[in-house]
């Protein structure tokens, strides 16, 4: 089992969520964050950090997000310290359905 960070995160990029991880399994897209659900001992203690509630178990997420998270943290570096949120952060962070955002990371 693991956790995945689902489209909330999507052109906000907080990054509270990489410090309390105690395996360092998040990986930094374009413009989210996942979790490589290899590594993910599923915790649950990101899901607090994340001011968005971004972080789900993968029971409660939508199945595309353990695809995305499995297949962008394949191909994304691993971050391991906070960061400064996207500079669009403030007018996405109460977007919906930023799904059609996703083919960005890709980029
Ligand atoms: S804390 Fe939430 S919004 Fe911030 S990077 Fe992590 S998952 Fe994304
Ligand atoms: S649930 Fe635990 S192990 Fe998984 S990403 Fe969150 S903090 Fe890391």
């Amino acid at each position: 089992m693991t956790h995945v960070v689902t489209d909330k995160c999507i052109r906000c990029k907080y990054t509270d969520c990489v410090e309390v991880c105690p395996v360092e399994c998040f990986h930094e897209a374009k413009n989210m964050l996942v979790i490589n659900p290899d590594e993910c001992i599923d915790c649950g203690v990101c899901v607090a950090e994340c001011p968005i509630g971004a972080i789900q178990s993968e029971i409660d997420a939508e199945p595309i997000w353990l695809e995305i998270n499995s297949k962008y943290a394949k191909k994304f570096p691993r971050i391991l310290e906070k960061k400064m949120p996207m500079a669009e952060a403030e007018v996405y962070k109460d977007v919906v359905n930023k799904e059609k955002f996703l083919n960005e990371n890709d980029e």
